[in-house]
This record gives structure tokens, sequence and C-alpha cells, in this order.
């Protein structure tokens, strides 16, 4: 009797289609993709009258499928991986299904409760402080992206600061990151009425491996006092995007402790590797932190939105957040007893997104979740080897998870030529349709990306892929 009840089949049908798409390894006509090719494939307005489900699904598969850039090929090494996987696709189809919106504890309970026991299990994962837990002041909270999780917890910490020196000063509130900050930090500071001069942006090189300098950041905080600016925010990185930069977070958090400046972590993608007691150290020094998130929609098999988020205060979160417009109170809520999710984020309405999280982690387990990692950084070495190997290459930056950051080394130290040749590369790499790489810039030298983590990549896919890398770069090299 449940309505629509067919629908749970042609979600199933969708699940095949996309297996089928993998398993047969469809080309991609680039020529499809141009832009605007979908609007001369569809029609300009929607059906009056219902369509079958064969006629959509064979648009599906005819017009939309050569659209897409397909994240979950084993071949797809170009941003950090996006990671759909069964339990987490049966999570999503259940959480669709049930069709709940639990942004107060009394729209469902279990949706809310459920959430904080699945990020107290993770946080003792990631053996995170117990002031992250729930049991105390602190919590986990299920975002949509970093870039939220960045601005929930920067807002967290204006308003707090601001309730201390006063609303006016909010002109004189400063941001500090290294250069290699993924620009979720920037936009944070555009929303949060940040001043674009007070968003200090501190230089980190290749002596470091691209991570921040402690002195850098004494150093600007002191000048910034002295001038009578109120540092109050610094974002700190494990595993930043362009090189995977691990940041030294038990000193930088010694700085920001001693000038009451809210320290948030960045470990969107290497998060997830430090559930793995060998690669655990990179987040040495979290317990200085106010606020840690990794994705798990990145590199832990939930599909995407899953992005977690944890504070130690979570009242920095509900002060600046929180609304109790007469329409939404409740019993729960006015006795102080439950959480509403909805006073830790922006939007009011939420998914049950723990549900999909929560069935990875059962479905497959700690163990199993551990060794899905280990291999893709065992993949990653290996790759890195064998590009050290080839005296065409060289490894950029050393690698440390899964990433490995590599270039045709310069000839004649032209460096000009040498990044043009790299841009080349990687649209000839891209071209052939049997990879996906990307790039970065670091200290002025194009690098390719190429960031392994996708669930159906196996040795073979990687080999073939450096093959495909070494052809184009010697037919670049002969030109
Ligand atoms: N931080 C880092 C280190 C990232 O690599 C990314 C994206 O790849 C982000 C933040 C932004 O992630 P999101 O798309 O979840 O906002």
């Amino acid at each position: 009797s449940f309505p629509c009840e067919h629908l749970f089949d042609v979600g199933f049908n969708v699940f095949v289609i996309i297996l089928l798409v993998y398993l047969n390894n469809v080309d991609i006509d680039l020529s499809l993709r141009q832009p605007g090719y979908l609007h001369n494939l569809l029609p300009d307005s929607a059906p009056d009258h219902p369509e079958t489900v064969e006629q959509v699904l064979d648009d599906v598969k005819t017009k939309i499928l050569p659209g897409l850039t397909h994240w979950q090929s084993p071949t797809f090494f170009a941003y950090y991986p996006s990671n759909s996987s069964v339990a987490g696709f049966l999570g999503e189809m259940l959480s669709a299904g049930l069709g709940i919106v639990g942004f107060s504890w009394v729209t469902s309970p279990a949706a809310t409760e459920l959430e904080m026991i699945v990020l107290d299990w993770l946080a003792k994962l990631l053996n995170l402080p117990e002031q992250f837990l729930s049991k105390g002041n602190g919590g986990g909270v299920i975002q949509g992206s970093a870039s939220e999780a960045i601005l929930v917890a920067m807002i967290g910490a204006r308003d707090k600061v601001l309730r201390r020196v006063g609303k006016n000063a909010l002109g004189k509130l400063v941001v500090y990151s290294s250069d290699q900050t993924h620009s979720a930090l920037r936009k944070a500071c555009q929303i949060a009425g940040i001043h674009p001069e007070n968003c200090k942006v501190l230089k980190a090189d290749s002596s470091t491996n691209y991570a921040l300098r402690p002195e850098l950041l004494q150093e600007a905080v002191s000048k910034d006092l002295e001038a009578g600016s109120i540092p109050f925010f610094l974002c700190g990185n494990v595993g930043t995007t362009s090189s995977t930069a691990v940041d030294p977070l038990a000193a930088l958090g010694k700085i920001a402790k001693s000038n009451e400046i809210w320290f948030h972590v960045d470990a969107a993608y290497a998060g997830s590797a430090c559930i793995c007691p060998e690669y655990r150290q990179y987040i040495d020094g979290v317990e200085t932190a106010d606020s840690f998130n990794m994705n798990a929609h990145k590199w832990f098999l939930t599909n995407f939105d899953c992005s977690l988020l944890w504070v130690k205060d979570q009242y920095a979160l509900t002060e600046a957040l929180s609304t109790n417009p007469e329409y939404l109170k409740n019993k729960a809520s006015q006795a102080n007893l439950v959480v509403d999710y909805k006073d830790w984020q922006i939007p009011l309405g939420r998914r049950f997104r723990s549900l999909k999280l929560w069935m990875v982690l059962r479905l497959y387990g700690a163990e199993t979740l551990k060794n899905y990692i280990r291999n893709h950084i065992k993949l990653a070495k290996d790759l890195e080897q064998l590009v050290s190997q080839d005296p065409n290459f060289e490894v950029v930056t050393p690698r440390i998870f899964s990433l490995v950051c590599f270039r045709i080394v310069p000839v004649d130290n032209d460096e000009k030529k040498c990044n043009d040749r790299n841009r080349n590369l990687l649209d000839a790499v891209n071209s052939s349709g049997k990879l996906f790489l990307s790039h970065t810039a670091l200290s002025g030298k194009i690098v390719l990306r190429c960031a392994i983590g996708a669930p159906l990549t196996e040795e073979k896919h990687v080999k073939e892929a450096w093959k495909v890398i070494q052809e184009e770069a010697s037919y670049l090299l002969r030109k």
C-alpha cells in the first residue's frame, strides 16, 4: 500500500544502469560534451502528461550518460574521489524512501540520535579527543560539504569573539591560513563578513612540503595584535587539495590557544586515512583544535554528501545559528533535553545522512575500511616509484597519502616551456578518454595530480594509466 511502490524497482534499475556503464567501460564521446549540448537534445518545456519510465531511462542512457564525467570509473584520478558503494547506496535509497526531514529532534528522534551515535563512533575510530564526543559540550554533525563545515565553524567563532569584544569590532577580526588552504575558506570569509584584507594568507613553500610554518603565523598574529586587530580564526590543513600538505597542528594550535583564536582543522580528504593507526600521526595535535572536519563522501565509501564536523563547544554553534520561531517550538527542545541539528547548520531542513554512514560502518566494518584506504595508498606509492624511475619525469612533492604530484622535467631549465609541456600532457592524456587527471600549480610549476581513491581502482588501472601518460609524454617530447 506504499504509494509509488514501483519506484523502488526504478531505483534499482538506475543502479543497474550505472553498474553496466562501468562494467562495460563505456567510452565517452567528448564531441557530445560541448557547452549546451543537452539543450539540443531535450525539449524546451516539461511534458504535460506522464511519460513512461522506459522513455526516461532511454534518454538517461543515450543523452545524459554521455555527458557525465565518470567519477566512479577506476581510471578517474582527477579530483579527490567521491566514493560510491553498495552500502552507501542502500543507505541513500533507504533515506530517500523514508523521506524524513530531521531538523529538530522531535521531527524524527532516531535521525538525530543516530547521527550523534555514528559521529561518536567515527570520532573514536579517529581517536579524537573526548571533548569532541557528544556526551559533554562537544559533538559531531553532518554537513553537506567541507565548505559548509568551515563556514559554520567560522560563524560560531566570530560570534563567540564578538560577544567578548563587542559587535562593532567585526571589521577588526582576522583569519589566518596558509596559501595552500582550500578556496572554501575565502568564501566563508566573504559570507561571514570578514574584511578581505583581514583574510591573511601565509606563504607555504617547498621547504616545508607546503605546510604552514608556525613562526610565520606567530609573526602575523603579533603584528596584527600590535596594530589593534583581533585574530580570531585559524584554518589548519591535513591533506591540502593541491599536494596533501599537512600543517603542524600541535605547534599551530599552541599559538591559537594562547591568542584565543578558534582553530579549525580541514582534513576533508585525508581524514579518512587517519583511522589507520599508522596514519593517525598526521592528526597529532588535533587535541588543540576547536573543530575538525573530514568528508566521508570523499574516501570513505559513503555516497555524496556526508561531511563530518566535530566541535568541542556546541554552544558556539547554537548561539550563532539557532532560531526559535513559534511554529518550531516543542516540549523536548524547550526543556533543553535534546540536540536540534537545525542550530548547528545553515539551512533548516536536513537529510537523514547518518543512515548511509551507519550502513557503511556496519556492512564493511572498520578493518575493511582501513584496508581499503591502505590499498589506495599502496597503489599511489607504486605509481610514485614508477614516476621517479622515469628520467623524463619527477615527483614534485613527496607523496603522503594517495595523491601523486608529478611533472615532465624541464629541459635547459626552461620553466615556462616546461609548464606549457605539462599543460599539453594533461590535455593529451585527458583527451585519450582512457583516464582523467587534473593539475595544480606549486611554486609556479604546473603539476599533474593523480589522486587514487575510486572503489574500483586496481593495480592494473594504475599501471595502464602510467603507460598512457608515458606514451603521450614521449610523443610530446619528440615534437
Ligand atoms: N578542503 C579540502 C582539503 C578539499 O580538498 C576540498 C575539496 O576537494 C574542500 C575543502 C572543499 O570540499 P567541499 O566540496 O566538501 O566543500
